[in-house]
């Protein structure tokens, strides 16, 4: 099957053999765009039988809806829908971070991402193991909408692989980035294309979705958290001053990020994601 969207051969040989062999086809859906069209793409592929949808919930963390627009998208597909809960959050991994090591940066960094590693991925694979022996699956095609054009380290991503940690004398795993190809433009196409709408907060403006605050999110996506979300972003400023770290890549704080400040919070004496000097 040739798609249009794609330079080269779409899905792989490789991919096109498991399904056809009884693969289990897990798509990872976070609410936001790229996962939406992601699911879209998958399911001209392979069997809904063959299909498993699972979100990673990252609770009050999470921008409002975004579980419930992904599990509408996989309910509409007559697709199981599968939540992921971690038994932490983010606010509380950098309290106790803090708590047990203030000397160093208490927020996870963009070459440190122990929130995407303990929040989504580790619970979601629990979630995958479990729903693959429930129901008799031996292969597993683990799909993830990261696109190359995000970034030149997505871009560098490897958008095939046998992942030998998940993988077992019993279970085949492997990990794929179906549309790693796609640009901006294509996703929105492909939603437009097949009638369904977007989370609400690209609406407002938004260009991402996951987190309402993320370590790696633009001052655009931050300011507008920050307006439609302001309980929350009043407990992330909090936490700044108390650790003394920035949350974001930049270096720089939510407040002087987004322009918005909280009363009582002063940006005074704030460190950075760097630890301080000896
Ligand atoms: S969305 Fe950002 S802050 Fe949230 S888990 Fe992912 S990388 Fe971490």
């Amino acid at each position: 099957m040739q798609n249009p969207l794609f330079e080269t051969q779409w899905p792989p040989d490789e991919v096109q053999d498991l399904i056809r062999a009884g693969a289990l086809i897990v798509s990872n859906h976070s609410g936001g765009k790229d996962s939406q069209a992601m699911l879209i793409e998958l399911l001209k592929i392979s069997p809904a039988a063959q299909m498993l949808v699972v979100h990673a919930s990252l609770g009050e963390m999470e921008w409002p809806g975004a579980l419930e627009h992904a599990e509408q998208q996989a309910r509409n597909a007559g697709l199981p829908f599968v939540v992921a809960r971690a038994n932490k959050t983010l606010l509380g991994m950098v309290e106790a971070r803090f708590d047990s090591r203030p000397d160093v940066p208490s927020w996870p960094s963009a070459q440190h991402r122990q929130c995407t590693s303990d929040l989504k991925r580790g619970p979601i694979e629990r979630e995958v193991r479990r729903y693959a022996k429930e129901h008799g699956f031996q292969t597993i095609i683990n799909c993830v909408g990261l696109r190359a054009e995000e970034s030149p380290r997505r871009a560098k991503a490897i958008t095939w692989r046998k992942n030998e940690t998940n993988t077992t004398q019993s279970r085949a795993w492997f990990d794929w980035l179906p549309i790693h190809h796609f640009n901006r433009d294509q996703v929105f196409e492909a939603i437009r294309e097949a009638g369904q709408e977007l989370h609400p907060a690209y609406g407002l403006g938004n260009d991402r979705l996951s987190c309402v605050f993320c370590i790696l999110a633009n001052s655009n996506d931050l300011r507008n958290g920050a307006v439609r979300n302001p309980e929350l972003y009043q407990r992330y400023v909090e936490l700044e001053q108390k650790t003394g770290y920035t949350m974001h890549q930049s270096r720089r704080s939510l407040p002087e990020i987004t322009g918005i400040h909280i009363d009582g919070c002063s940006q005074e004496g704030q460190r950075t994601h760097e630890k301080k000097p000896e």
